[in-house]
């Protein structure tokens, strides 16, 4: 395979950037092209954002929803995997600049995917997400795993103790879109069903979960009617759901919100899970200010109707990152802008005409709400309950990447929805703190990881301070020898 620092190759080079459904879509779309497959992620997997809510309440494990990439494209010869965060993209350059612990590389690209999705948006509020961990990532779901099942470990310790735990057993979910919905259903499941019989002092089936969200109804792309159907369907499984209510401030012992009337109001929760809202990375803002793009709010950029970036035909963006005719954020479109990217790369080069613009085919939108209650929207029908969730079973099988991950998926599906019962409880402090410890470091991971050349120096001035110790120590000990003094207290000698 070739050097990625090299600069000009004979194959035709493509350059994809990101893992996620649109990075790794396209990269396989690419396999049987005549080009060099050079993918450049910031996480060394591919990962399954619709489950993440899964591995955050225990069902999943993060191996059963983050393959390794390297291994899930072991067999595609044409394709090599770097690990590495993109920083910059020169356009007049055609090369892609990345950083992993201080260490750069720089590809050269002859056609470029720009698949580098979106991360949570806090609207302007970033310092809520110290106390409101958003859900994007596998580091997301197991923390907000440790504080889930934590916060019912301190309840525990705090009714031992006599104290008021009312804020340790209430959970607070933010934003009632798919996400927020299945997060909020699933905790009360925990509460309501798996941790019953497992504590002493507490009841967990007293637990508070509350959705909330500044719209006014549930599920919004879903419509009235699903969107009524679903709220329903959370409140039987005691999920409160408030509506009309904008979050104003969010602090270690509580959430603050505003109605429409003015209202504020105040609720103690130690837990608080941010499921709201989405920017578009800032990759976006590095190619608007290049080609004069137009960015949305969002960050999203404004691409042609073949998703290439204006005046340069040779990069397609993809995914989350676009704004194109109201598509909506989901990993259809993702996949689906990336395999039309793929197959316009591969059909220049064999000569052909240019495909007609990108036109996405909408497969259908669902949410779980609960064991065996779902909604879903295919078309023009509307589904709920118990076929809706066996859709949407088999479609999150069907898209789960790897056999052995769609087996093992399956068999802890089978023991959290037969038996209640949740195979992956475990956290550790580290899931819990690392986000806020990291945070603390001045300059990030690096601090903690030497650059190229600086390890070696450390470790050549650390060996040869040492070396000067060892030598002194064993002349002094000669020394005490040659003139008698051993033993002699050393004020004596
Ligand atoms: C919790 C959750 C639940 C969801 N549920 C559903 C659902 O049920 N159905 C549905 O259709 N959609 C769902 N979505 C949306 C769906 O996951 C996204 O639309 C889809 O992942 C978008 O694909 P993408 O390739 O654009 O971005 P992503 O899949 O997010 O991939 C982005 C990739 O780029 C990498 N990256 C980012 N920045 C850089 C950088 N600077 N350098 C290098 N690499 C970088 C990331 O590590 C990642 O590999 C959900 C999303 C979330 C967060």
């Amino acid at each position: 395979m070739s050097n990625p620092q090299a600069q000009q190759q004979d194959t035709h080079q493509v350059v994809v950037i990101g893992s996620g459904f649109g990075g790794l879509f396209g990269t396989k779309a690419l396999r049987k092209a005549p080009v060099e497959v050079t993918m450049v992620a910031k996480t060394t997997h591919h990962l399954f954002q619709p489950l993440l809510y899964q591995v955050a309440t225990g069902i999943l494990s993060e191996g059963e929803i983050a393959p390794p990439t390297r291994e899930v494209l072991s067999g595609q010869d044409n394709a090599q995997v770097l690990l590495g965060e993109v920083t910059d993209i020169d356009l007049e350059a055609r090369t892609v600049t990345s950083h992993v612990l201080g260490r750069e590389t720089v590809s050269h690209y002859d056609s470029l995917i720009v698949a580098a999705g979106a991360a949570q948006s806090y609207f302007g509020n970033d310092h809520f997400s110290e106390y409101a961990p958003g859900m994007k990532s596998i580091d997301d779901a197991l923390e907000l795993r440790g504080r889930i099942f934590g916060a019912f470990e301190m309840a525990e310790l705090g009714a031992n103790r006599g104290d008021d735990i009312d804020h340790l057993l209430t959970f607070v979910v933010v934003g009632a879109g798919p996400t927020g919905v299945e997060m909020a259903g699933q905790i009360a499941e925990l509460a309501h069903r798996t941790l019953k019989r497992d504590f002493r002092a507490i009841n967990t089936r007293e637990a508070r979960v509350i959705l909330l969200d500044a719209a006014p109804q549930v599920l919004p792309p879903f419509g009235q009617k699903l969107g009524e159907k679903a709220k329903n369907e959370l409140e039987k499984l005691g999920v409160e759901v408030i509506l009309g209510a904008m979050v104003t401030d969010v602090d270690e012992r509580g959430i603050e919100m505003k109605f429409k009337d003015g209202r504020v109001e105040r609720i103690k929760t130690v837990t608080k899970i941010w499921a709201a809202g989405v920017q578009a990375s800032s990759l976006g803002q590095t190619l608007a200010e290049q080609t004069g793009a137009p960015l949305d709010r969002a960050g999203r950029i404004g691409v042609n109707p073949d998703l290439t970036l204006p005046g340069h035909p040779e990069v397609f963006v993809v995914g989350d990152m676009i704004a194109l005719d109201n598509l909506p954020g989901v990993a259809q479109v993702a996949i689906q802008g990336a395999k039309y990217a793929a197959k316009e790369i591969e059909g220049r080069l064999a000569g052909k005409a240019p495909q007609p613009p990108f036109k996405y085919f909408d497969k259908g939108s669902m949410a779980i709400i609960s064991r065996f209650r779902a909604v879903a929207m295919v078309g023009k029908l509307r589904l709920t309950g118990i076929i809706a969730w066996l859709m949407w079973l088999a479609v999150h099988l069907v898209y789960l990447t790897g056999f052995k991950n769609q087996v093992s998926a399956l068999m802890r599906w089978a023991i959290t929805f037969i038996s209640n019962d949740r195979s992956e409880r475990t956290t550790t402090e580290q899931q819990i703190f690392a986000r806020a410890a990291l945070a603390r470091l001045r300059r990030g991971a690096t601090d903690l990881v030497s650059e190229p050349g600086a390890y070696d120096a450390a470790r050549e001035l650390m060996e040869t301070t040492r070396r000067a110790e060892l030598e002194a120590h064993a002349l002094e000990e000669a020394r005490l020898t040659d003139t008698g003094a051993r033993g002699v207290p050393a004020e004596q000698r």
